[in-house]
């Protein structure tokens, strides 16, 4: 991340009030009756955080880890330690959060709270359906200049959504911005965010002082901002940016509870480092665009290191995003050339 490198050198760090997370199968203590859970990943990023709510009516489960065997695993250890379950709530529709809900339906009898988009997203995307198959993803990012080849390797890639996730439920809990949920022994408020997915829940209890922020604030990681088949003129770097902008209304001794890396105090510094992050990201673009570039051709000056085909098909998303934004401001032209490849060049002055 280039963000700390441009920090005003005043900026407060964060704080980590814990030194290490806990071991896969166990759990550390967060609050009373808050309990923080790791779950593996099978990428680069190798971890997501789940949480556990104890109340007087069993355990409410946030988030529910990928679907593969080392997270069966895990829970498998987990779960005798936290009978009798009471209800499963999940952030957003992606895999490493959603991946078991099914499987905690259907086995276990829990009722599902999500966020209406995050639903409806989670079962297009299981069915490839309503623009989320992959020959829209060949169009989309065809246009943007993508070589067949990477092309093919991304239509064959074993973690498209079907692979990763049990079969999502047929009926859920809608939850929408500002509700307040009983989860566990407390109040919490829900905060919908922007930008990373269509309708992200995160989670706010004023009487514990924390804050379940999902994907929409991580402490190390910028959270991946990208255009999706079904919007290919979005701004969703317009979006995350606005919506992160949220946080800076809770207090500033708020413990956050990111879905990656480790718990931290510090909210407004945090903001303001993902907020310089992406103005230094569009300046550079933008400084590349002196010349028409593709989205392709963009995405080595975004991500100056080598990427798997995983890490590509996010970086593509986030490469067209940050062009989109900057066309969408007015700062860069898109134009269409005769090989069916946009480009985008910056205005001249
Ligand atoms: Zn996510």
């Amino acid at each position: 991340m280039t963000s700390a490198a441009s920090a005003p050198p005043a900026a407060p760090a964060l704080e980590y009030p814990f030194a290490a997370p806990p071991a896969t199968g166990t759990w550390t203590e967060i609050a009373d009756g808050v309990r923080w859970i790791r779950m593996p990943l099978p990428f680069a990023l190798d971890h997501i955080n789940l949480w556990l709510l104890r109340g007087p009516n069993g355990w409410t489960v946030v988030d529910s880890g990928f679907n593969a065997p080392p997270t069966r695993d895990a829970w498998a250890e987990i779960l005798p330690h936290h009978a009798p379950l009471e209800q499963l709530v999940v952030t957003h529709y992606h895999p490493d959060h959603m991946g078991h809900a099914g499987w905690f339906v259907r086995t276990h009898g829990l009722p599902l709270t999500m966020t209406e988009a995050e639903y409806l997203t989670a079962h297009a995307l299981y069915e490839g359906t309503s623009g989320y198959g992959p020959e829209a993803l060949r169009a989309v990012y065809g246009v943007h200049g993508l070589a067949e080849e990477t092309l093919v390797a991304l239509e064959a890639r074993p973690t498209s959504y079907r692979h990763v996730v049990t079969e999502p439920p047929r009926q859920f809990r809608r939850m929408m911005h500002g509700d307040a949920l009983r989860l566990g022994d407390h109040d919490w408020r829900v905060i919908v965010g922007y930008g990373h997915s269509p309708e992200h829940a995160s989670l706010y209890c004023e009487a514990l002082k924390l804050v379940i922020s999902g994907d929409m604030l991580l402490p190390k990681i910028s959270t991946n901002v990208s255009v999706w088949s079904t919007q290919p003129e979005g701004d969703p770097v317009r979006q995350f940016l606005t919506s992160i902008r949220a946080y800076l209304d809770l207090p500033e001794d708020t413990l956050v509870l990111p879905s990656h890396g480790l718990p931290f105090r510090g909210i407004v510094p945090r903001v303001a480092q993902l907020t310089q992050h992406h103005e230094d990201r569009l300046a550079e673009l933008l400084a590349a665009c002196d010349q028409p570039r593709t989205a392709a051709e963009i995405v080595p000056v975004l991500f100056r290191r080598p990427l798997d085909t995983h890490q590509t098909f996010f970086a593509v998303g986030e490469a067209i995003a940050h062009l989109n934004h900057l066309m969408h401001r007015g700062k860069l032209t898109r134009m269409l050339g005769p090989d069916g490849v946009y480009r985008f060049a910056a205005h001249r002055t």
